[in-house]
Protein backbone atom coordinates (compact mmCIF):
# COMPACT_ATOMS: atom_id res chain seq x y z
CA UNK A 1 0.00 0.00 0.00
CA UNK A 2 2.58 2.46 0.96
CA UNK A 3 4.66 1.76 -2.70
CA UNK A 4 1.40 2.27 -4.29
CA UNK A 5 0.58 5.78 -2.78
CA UNK A 6 4.20 7.11 -3.79
CA UNK A 7 3.67 5.70 -7.11
CA UNK A 8 0.53 7.45 -6.95
CA UNK A 9 2.27 10.93 -5.81
CA UNK A 10 5.20 10.82 -7.72
CA UNK A 11 2.44 10.78 -11.03
CA UNK A 12 0.54 13.24 -9.50
CA UNK A 13 4.01 15.37 -9.08
CA UNK A 14 4.43 14.34 -12.43
CA UNK A 15 0.99 15.20 -13.89
CA UNK A 16 1.25 18.77 -11.69
CA UNK A 17 4.70 19.71 -13.35
CA UNK A 18 3.35 19.36 -17.11
CA UNK A 19 -0.17 20.42 -16.96
CA UNK A 20 -1.67 24.38 -15.90
CA UNK A 21 -4.91 23.27 -15.28
CA UNK A 22 -4.27 20.48 -12.28
CA UNK A 23 -3.11 17.47 -12.60
CA UNK A 24 -4.43 14.22 -14.54
CA UNK A 25 -7.17 12.56 -12.84
CA UNK A 26 -5.76 9.05 -12.12
CA UNK A 27 -7.55 6.65 -14.36
CA UNK A 28 -5.87 8.86 -17.26
CA UNK A 29 -2.49 7.14 -16.12
CA UNK A 30 -4.16 3.59 -17.01
CA UNK A 31 -4.67 4.39 -20.67
CA UNK A 32 -2.99 5.44 -23.64
CA UNK A 33 -3.81 7.47 -26.79
CA UNK A 34 -2.81 6.29 -30.12
CA UNK A 35 -3.12 8.71 -33.33
CA UNK A 36 -3.17 6.13 -36.24
CA UNK A 37 -3.45 5.95 -40.04
CA UNK A 38 -3.74 1.97 -40.09
CA UNK A 39 -7.18 0.46 -40.26
CA UNK A 40 -9.12 -0.43 -37.19
CA UNK A 41 -8.72 -4.23 -38.27
CA UNK A 42 -5.02 -4.53 -38.50
CA UNK A 43 -4.48 -2.88 -34.66
CA UNK A 44 -8.03 -3.28 -32.70
CA UNK A 45 -6.81 -7.20 -31.88
CA UNK A 46 -3.35 -6.54 -30.67
CA UNK A 47 -4.46 -2.94 -28.76
CA UNK A 48 -7.32 -5.66 -27.14
CA UNK A 49 -4.55 -7.86 -26.02
CA UNK A 50 -2.40 -5.25 -24.65
CA UNK A 51 -5.03 -4.08 -22.47
CA UNK A 52 -5.18 -7.95 -21.35
CA UNK A 53 -1.75 -8.12 -20.26
CA UNK A 54 -0.87 -4.50 -18.93
CA UNK A 55 -4.79 -3.22 -17.42
CA UNK A 56 -3.93 -0.17 -19.82
CA UNK A 57 -6.70 1.04 -22.22
CA UNK A 58 -5.72 2.34 -25.74
CA UNK A 59 -7.98 4.91 -27.21
CA UNK A 60 -7.15 5.58 -30.66
CA UNK A 61 -8.19 7.58 -33.76
CA UNK A 62 -7.33 6.75 -37.31
CA UNK A 63 -7.29 8.90 -40.06
CA UNK A 64 -4.89 9.89 -42.98
CA UNK A 65 -1.03 10.70 -41.44
CA UNK A 66 -0.72 14.08 -43.16
CA UNK A 67 -3.97 15.28 -40.89
CA UNK A 68 -2.56 13.66 -37.82
CA UNK A 69 0.63 14.69 -37.91
CA UNK A 70 -1.20 18.66 -38.59
CA UNK A 71 -3.54 17.63 -35.80
CA UNK A 72 -0.75 16.92 -33.64
CA UNK A 73 1.04 19.58 -34.46
CA UNK A 74 -1.55 22.02 -34.05
CA UNK A 75 -2.95 20.70 -30.26
CA UNK A 76 1.17 20.83 -29.28
CA UNK A 77 1.32 20.63 -25.10
CA UNK A 78 -2.29 20.25 -24.98
CA UNK A 79 -2.81 16.84 -27.06
CA UNK A 80 -4.07 13.91 -25.58
CA UNK A 81 -2.02 11.42 -28.08
CA UNK A 82 0.72 9.79 -26.25
CA UNK A 83 1.71 7.08 -29.63
CA UNK A 84 1.87 7.87 -33.12
CA UNK A 85 1.88 4.78 -35.37
CA UNK A 86 1.74 4.99 -39.08
CA UNK A 87 3.12 2.95 -42.88
CA UNK A 88 6.23 4.16 -44.55
CA UNK A 89 9.60 5.42 -42.68
CA UNK A 90 9.07 8.65 -44.92
CA UNK A 91 5.61 9.42 -43.03
CA UNK A 92 7.58 8.53 -40.13
CA UNK A 93 10.94 10.86 -40.85
CA UNK A 94 8.11 13.89 -42.05
CA UNK A 95 6.54 13.58 -38.50
CA UNK A 96 9.92 14.14 -37.24
CA UNK A 97 10.80 17.03 -39.17
CA UNK A 98 7.25 18.18 -38.27
CA UNK A 99 8.85 18.11 -34.31
CA UNK A 100 5.60 15.96 -33.29
CA UNK A 101 7.60 13.08 -32.03
CA UNK A 102 10.06 12.77 -29.52
CA UNK A 103 13.15 10.20 -29.04
CA UNK A 104 12.21 7.53 -27.25
CA UNK A 105 15.61 5.80 -25.56
CA UNK A 106 14.81 1.88 -24.85
CA UNK A 107 17.08 -0.97 -24.79
CA UNK A 108 14.17 -3.08 -25.51
CA UNK A 109 13.44 -1.66 -28.74
CA UNK A 110 17.03 -1.40 -29.78
CA UNK A 111 17.21 -5.13 -28.99
CA UNK A 112 14.12 -5.71 -31.31
CA UNK A 113 14.41 -3.87 -34.13
CA UNK A 114 16.88 -3.92 -36.64
CA UNK A 115 19.19 -0.78 -36.34
CA UNK A 116 18.22 0.35 -40.52
CA UNK A 117 14.55 0.30 -39.69
CA UNK A 118 14.29 2.49 -36.43
CA UNK A 119 15.41 6.20 -36.58
CA UNK A 120 19.15 6.30 -35.38
CA UNK A 121 17.23 9.10 -32.69
CA UNK A 122 14.73 7.42 -31.60
CA UNK A 123 12.05 8.75 -32.47
CA UNK A 124 10.45 5.84 -34.32
CA UNK A 125 10.70 2.53 -34.62
CA UNK A 126 10.06 0.06 -37.39
CA UNK A 127 6.96 -2.91 -35.51
CA UNK A 128 6.65 -4.99 -39.13
CA UNK A 129 8.49 -4.91 -42.38
CA UNK A 130 6.52 -4.72 -45.86
CA UNK A 131 8.73 -5.63 -49.07
CA UNK A 132 8.57 -3.93 -52.18
CA UNK A 133 9.13 -6.79 -55.06
CA UNK A 134 8.46 -7.40 -58.62
CA UNK A 135 5.42 -9.02 -59.30
CA UNK A 136 5.10 -10.93 -62.65
CA UNK A 137 2.72 -13.10 -64.87
CA UNK A 138 3.77 -16.59 -64.50
CA UNK A 139 2.44 -17.53 -68.19
CA UNK A 140 4.01 -14.59 -69.74
CA UNK A 141 7.20 -13.71 -68.13
CA UNK A 142 10.43 -16.44 -67.15
CA UNK A 143 11.67 -15.37 -63.70
CA UNK A 144 15.21 -15.95 -65.30
CA UNK A 145 14.41 -13.02 -66.96
CA UNK A 146 14.32 -10.59 -63.94
CA UNK A 147 16.96 -9.33 -61.85
CA UNK A 148 16.88 -5.81 -60.32
CA UNK A 149 14.26 -2.99 -60.46
CA UNK A 150 16.70 -1.08 -62.29
CA UNK A 151 16.07 -3.59 -65.33
CA UNK A 152 12.50 -3.07 -65.75
CA UNK A 153 13.46 0.05 -67.84
CA UNK A 154 15.21 -2.03 -70.45
CA UNK A 155 13.66 -2.08 -73.79
CA UNK A 156 12.34 -5.67 -73.44
CA UNK A 157 9.39 -4.60 -71.48
CA UNK A 158 8.58 -1.85 -73.29
CA UNK A 159 4.59 -2.21 -73.25
CA UNK A 160 4.58 -4.66 -70.66
CA UNK A 161 5.28 -3.00 -67.05
CA UNK A 162 2.54 -1.39 -64.88
CA UNK A 163 3.30 0.61 -62.01
CA UNK A 164 0.86 2.44 -59.31
CA UNK A 165 1.33 6.30 -59.11
CA UNK A 166 3.95 8.44 -58.05
CA UNK A 167 1.85 10.09 -55.50
CA UNK A 168 2.28 7.50 -53.34
CA UNK A 169 4.69 7.66 -50.86
CA UNK A 170 5.50 3.93 -51.64
CA UNK A 171 7.23 4.74 -54.79
CA UNK A 172 8.56 7.99 -53.38
CA UNK A 173 10.25 5.59 -50.76
CA UNK A 174 11.50 3.41 -53.49
CA UNK A 175 13.24 6.00 -55.82
CA UNK A 176 14.83 7.89 -52.97
CA UNK A 177 16.68 4.86 -52.23
CA UNK A 178 17.54 4.41 -55.82
CA UNK A 179 18.77 7.77 -55.97
CA UNK A 180 20.92 7.00 -52.59
CA UNK A 181 22.32 3.88 -54.58
CA UNK A 182 22.43 4.73 -57.97
CA UNK A 183 22.81 8.43 -57.42
CA UNK A 184 20.62 11.04 -59.31
CA UNK A 185 21.73 10.89 -63.10
CA UNK A 186 21.67 6.76 -63.34
CA UNK A 187 18.60 6.54 -61.37
CA UNK A 188 16.36 9.12 -63.57
CA UNK A 189 17.31 7.25 -66.45
CA UNK A 190 15.42 3.89 -64.60
CA UNK A 191 12.82 6.04 -63.70
CA UNK A 192 12.13 7.51 -67.01
CA UNK A 193 12.98 3.95 -68.83
CA UNK A 194 9.88 2.49 -66.51
CA UNK A 195 7.64 5.63 -67.95
CA UNK A 196 8.78 4.65 -71.44
CA UNK A 197 7.79 0.52 -71.02
CA UNK A 198 4.32 1.45 -69.34
CA UNK A 199 1.53 -0.44 -70.83
CA UNK A 200 -1.40 1.27 -69.45
CA UNK A 201 -1.62 4.56 -67.32
CA UNK A 202 0.35 4.06 -63.61
CA UNK A 203 -2.92 2.52 -61.05
CA UNK A 204 -4.19 4.38 -58.03
CA UNK A 205 -3.29 1.40 -55.91
CA UNK A 206 -1.25 -1.52 -56.26
CA UNK A 207 -4.32 -4.03 -55.91
CA UNK A 208 -5.16 -2.69 -59.20
CA UNK A 209 -1.78 -2.78 -60.40
CA UNK A 210 -1.35 -6.05 -59.24
CA UNK A 211 -4.69 -7.23 -60.55
CA UNK A 212 -3.66 -5.53 -64.52
CA UNK A 213 -1.46 -7.96 -64.02
CA UNK A 214 -3.33 -10.86 -63.22
CA UNK A 215 -5.57 -9.94 -66.12
CA UNK A 216 -2.85 -9.97 -68.44
CA UNK A 217 -3.23 -6.15 -69.51
CA UNK A 218 1.02 -5.93 -68.33
CA UNK A 219 3.33 -8.63 -67.57
CA UNK A 220 5.82 -7.46 -64.88
CA UNK A 221 5.05 -4.75 -61.94
CA UNK A 222 6.18 -3.29 -58.50
CA UNK A 223 4.34 -3.85 -55.60
CA UNK A 224 4.55 -4.57 -51.40
CA UNK A 225 4.50 -7.99 -51.13
CA UNK A 226 0.75 -8.02 -48.59
CA UNK A 227 -1.13 -6.55 -51.36
CA UNK A 228 -0.68 -10.05 -53.03
CA UNK A 229 -1.10 -12.19 -50.10
CA UNK A 230 -4.61 -11.04 -49.80
CA UNK A 231 -5.45 -12.18 -53.44
CA UNK A 232 -3.57 -15.27 -53.21
CA UNK A 233 -5.06 -16.07 -49.84
CA UNK A 234 -7.99 -15.29 -51.45
CA UNK A 235 -7.43 -18.01 -54.14
CA UNK A 236 -4.12 -19.92 -54.19
CA UNK A 237 -4.60 -20.15 -57.55
CA UNK A 238 -4.01 -16.00 -58.19
CA UNK A 239 -1.96 -16.05 -61.49
CA UNK A 240 0.56 -13.39 -60.76
CA UNK A 241 3.98 -14.46 -58.77
CA UNK A 242 6.27 -12.80 -56.53
CA UNK A 243 10.26 -12.30 -57.63
CA UNK A 244 12.84 -10.99 -55.20
CA UNK A 245 14.42 -8.03 -56.70
CA UNK A 246 17.96 -6.71 -56.89
CA UNK A 247 19.80 -10.39 -54.51
CA UNK A 248 22.95 -9.73 -55.82
CA UNK A 249 23.50 -5.68 -55.18
CA UNK A 250 21.39 -3.93 -53.02
CA UNK A 251 18.91 -6.08 -51.98
CA UNK A 252 15.22 -5.86 -51.74
CA UNK A 253 13.59 -2.39 -50.84
CA UNK A 254 12.10 -2.89 -47.50
CA UNK A 255 10.16 -0.06 -45.41
CA UNK A 256 8.15 -0.29 -42.31
CA UNK A 257 4.79 0.14 -40.46
CA UNK A 258 6.18 1.55 -37.12
CA UNK A 259 5.47 4.03 -34.27
CA UNK A 260 6.95 6.45 -32.40
CA UNK A 261 5.80 8.93 -29.04
CA UNK A 262 4.44 11.94 -29.63
CA UNK A 263 6.66 15.33 -28.22
CA UNK A 264 3.83 16.00 -25.79
CA UNK A 265 2.74 12.56 -24.83
CA UNK A 266 0.86 13.09 -21.33
CA UNK A 267 1.75 8.99 -20.65
CA UNK A 268 5.06 8.60 -21.70
CA UNK A 269 5.72 5.66 -19.39
CA UNK A 270 2.11 3.93 -21.14
CA UNK A 271 3.50 5.04 -24.60
CA UNK A 272 6.82 3.31 -23.78
CA UNK A 273 5.08 0.26 -23.04
CA UNK A 274 2.76 0.05 -25.92
CA UNK A 275 5.49 0.47 -28.49
CA UNK A 276 7.91 -2.17 -26.80
CA UNK A 277 4.96 -4.02 -26.61
CA UNK A 278 4.33 -4.03 -30.22
CA UNK A 279 8.05 -5.07 -30.71
CA UNK A 280 8.07 -7.86 -28.60
CA UNK A 281 7.23 -11.72 -29.41
CA UNK A 282 4.04 -11.51 -27.62
CA UNK A 283 2.62 -9.50 -30.69
CA UNK A 284 5.05 -10.07 -33.22
CA UNK A 285 3.37 -12.80 -34.70
CA UNK A 286 -0.02 -11.70 -34.71
CA UNK A 287 0.81 -8.08 -36.00
CA UNK A 288 3.11 -9.03 -39.08
CA UNK A 289 0.50 -11.89 -40.00
CA UNK A 290 -2.52 -9.18 -40.07
CA UNK A 291 -1.37 -7.56 -43.05
CA UNK A 292 0.64 -10.05 -44.00
CA UNK A 293 3.79 -8.48 -43.60
CA UNK A 294 7.49 -10.05 -41.99
CA UNK A 295 7.83 -9.17 -38.34
CA UNK A 296 10.49 -6.87 -37.41
CA UNK A 297 11.53 -9.52 -34.17
CA UNK A 298 13.77 -12.57 -35.63
CA UNK A 299 12.62 -15.92 -35.11
CA UNK A 300 8.90 -14.92 -35.20
CA UNK A 301 6.92 -17.47 -37.61
CA UNK A 302 5.59 -16.52 -40.99
CA UNK A 303 1.69 -16.28 -42.18
CA UNK A 304 1.81 -19.50 -44.32
CA UNK A 305 1.05 -17.75 -47.83
CA UNK A 306 4.10 -15.20 -46.78
CA UNK A 307 6.46 -18.66 -45.96
CA UNK A 308 6.06 -19.65 -49.14
CA UNK A 309 7.49 -16.96 -50.99
CA UNK A 310 10.80 -17.83 -49.25
CA UNK A 311 13.65 -15.96 -48.21
CA UNK A 312 15.67 -12.73 -49.20
CA UNK A 313 17.79 -10.35 -48.81
CA UNK A 314 16.72 -7.28 -47.71
CA UNK A 315 18.82 -3.46 -48.36
CA UNK A 316 19.95 -2.89 -45.04
CA UNK A 317 20.29 0.85 -45.78
CA UNK A 318 18.87 2.97 -42.57
CA UNK A 319 15.39 4.23 -43.75
CA UNK A 320 15.61 7.39 -42.42
CA UNK A 321 17.32 8.10 -46.35
CA UNK A 322 14.07 7.53 -47.77
CA UNK A 323 12.43 10.56 -45.76
CA UNK A 324 15.76 12.55 -46.49
CA UNK A 325 15.54 11.88 -50.27
CA UNK A 326 12.08 12.32 -50.93
CA UNK A 327 11.81 15.66 -52.41
CA UNK A 328 14.32 14.89 -54.70
CA UNK A 329 12.76 11.43 -55.39
CA UNK A 330 9.42 13.72 -56.32
CA UNK A 331 11.13 16.00 -57.94
CA UNK A 332 12.97 13.39 -60.09
CA UNK A 333 9.39 11.55 -61.05
CA UNK A 334 7.87 14.58 -62.10
CA UNK A 335 11.05 15.46 -64.54
CA UNK A 336 10.70 12.44 -66.33
CA UNK A 337 6.90 12.46 -66.44
CA UNK A 338 5.92 9.34 -63.66
CA UNK A 339 2.24 10.36 -63.35
FE1 LIG B 1 -0.30 -0.39 -48.17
Amino acid sequence: MRLLSCVGLSLLLVACDRNDSGPLPPEAESRVVVYTSRQSHLIEPLFERFTESTGIQVDYITDSEAPLIERLAAEGDRTQADVFMTVDAGNLWFATQREVLQPLDSSALAEAVPENLRDPDGHWFGLSIRARAIVYHPDRVDPEELSTYQALADEKWDDRLCLRTSRKVYNQSLVAMLIEHLGTEEAEQVVSGWVDNLAVPPFSSDTQMIQAVGAGRCDVGIANSYYLGRLQRDDEDYPVAIYWPNQETSGVHVNISGAGMTRHAPRPGNARKLIEWLASEAAQEEFASLNMEYPVLDGVELDPVVAAWGEFRHDPTNLAVAGERQSEAVRLMDRVGYR
